[in-house]
């Protein structure tokens, strides 16, 4: 299969044979996945990595990063079964998913999110989709809990990633990485918030392995915020603390699918300083060309970790999902960045300016 090519219609219509859908299924989608699998030769020499590095730029999606190839099936799901209503609690880009793919299905969408501590551009989305937006006064875990416990009592669908459509449908990006590549690679680094992305692509790759479709399996590489780190210290973080909004999480969801993910593949769950991030974020951008927000860039900055070891050798492959697009927050980059150029005033200053 060519991807994506000109009947591109979503991960469902493309993997359908992979997903709990049938013919009365109604598909509610805006075209997700088929995103790029984008050679990062520059990146990697900036780093002293001698295997290929590929960035799976999930920022493409149609609401701007990967939640939205859960979200088309976990809507798709929630219509077949005559829901009205949808609510989730989230950081922000699953509100921002949520937000479409419900009002795109006809239905009423409620987001929680913590309040203040979610990007601007996220915010906008849920807001331009007319969702009925309501903060909380904890953080994200506090948000989950309480809308979990209203979903079970009440007739509105959950979908959150304890929500299993949404890991079904986020398994597809393995697919697409097998497809691209011609084969699964070595290593897949990617950031670790609630745990549900590693587990999906996990269970994407084995998916694809017993189906035939490839005959390797990647070491699973996940990576979460130093002041976000459960899974790492081994206990819940009460006041999760990072600049990666996307991951500042203290008891995730699928904290033990994705310990299994690491031990099965033979991979880890490390963590990562924000300073690292950081580092990471400036360098895909200014290296090759691609914007993710800080917390995609979790996945980078422990490849770049691991890369002072030596542990990457040539001939491998290794593939980093960058999970959501940088400008959801732009604010973010500006303060991270040096102030934009000097004023010009003239030709002279001009050609001084471009070094001539
Ligand atoms: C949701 C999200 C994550 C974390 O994914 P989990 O499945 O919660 O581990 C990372 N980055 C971005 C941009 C996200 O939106």
């Amino acid at each position: 299969m060519s991807l994506p090519d000109m009947k591109w219609s979503g991960i469902i219509e493309a993997y359908r044979d992979f997903l709990p859908v049938s013919e009365k299924t109604p598909v509610v989608t805006l075209h997700e996945g088929g995103t790029p699998l984008l050679p990062a030769p520059r990146l990697a020499a900036a780093l002293g990595i001698q295997s290929d590095l590929y960035l799976k730029y999930e920022g493409l999606n149609p609401t701007g990063s990967f939640k939205d190839r859960g979200m088309t099936l976990a809507i798709s799901k929630a219509k077949e079964e005559g829901a009205e209503k949808v609510i989730c609690a989230s950081t922000g880009n699953t509100s921002a998913s949520a937000a479409a793919y419900g009002t795109r299905g006809g239905m009423k969408v409620y987001v929680l999110i913590p309040k203040g501590k979610i990007a601007l551009g996220k915010l906008a989305q849920a807001l331009m989709h007319h969702s009925g937006i309501l903060q909380v006064e904890g953080n994200f875990d506090a948000a989950l809990k309480l809308v979990t416990e209203v979903s079970q009592r009440y007739p509105v669908t959950l979908v959150n990633s304890i929500n299993p459509y949404r890991l079904q449908g986020q398994k597809t990006a393995a697919f697409e990485v097998c497809d691209q590549l011609g084969a699964a690679p070595s290593y897949h680094f990617l950031p670790v918030g609630n745990a549900g992305n590693i587990t999906a692509y996990w269970m994407g790759y084995r998916e694809y392995r017993e189906k035939g479709k490839t005959a390797v399996l990647p070491k699973m590489m996940g990576f979460q915020a130093a002041g976000a780190a459960p899974i790492v210290l081994g206990k819940i973080v009460e006041k999760p603390s990072t600049i990666a909004t996307a991951i500042r999480i203290g008891n995730p969801a699928s904290w033990h699918q994705a310990v299994a993910a690491a031990a099965e593949s033979k991979g880890l769950i490390d963590m990562v300083t924000d300073e690292e991030i950081i580092a990471a974020y400036h360098m895909i951008a200014g290296f090759e060309g691609v914007f993710c927000e800080p917390a995609s860039a979790a996945g980078v900055a422990g490849l770049a970790k691991l890369s002072k070891q030596g542990l990457f050798n040539k001939g491998e492959q290794i593939v980093c999902t960058l999970t959501g697009h940088g400008l959801k927050d732009a604010d973010f980059c500006l303060q991270s960045s040096q102030k934009p150029a000097e004023i010009v005033k003239s030709k002279s200053d001009l050609l001084k300016a471009l070094g001539f």
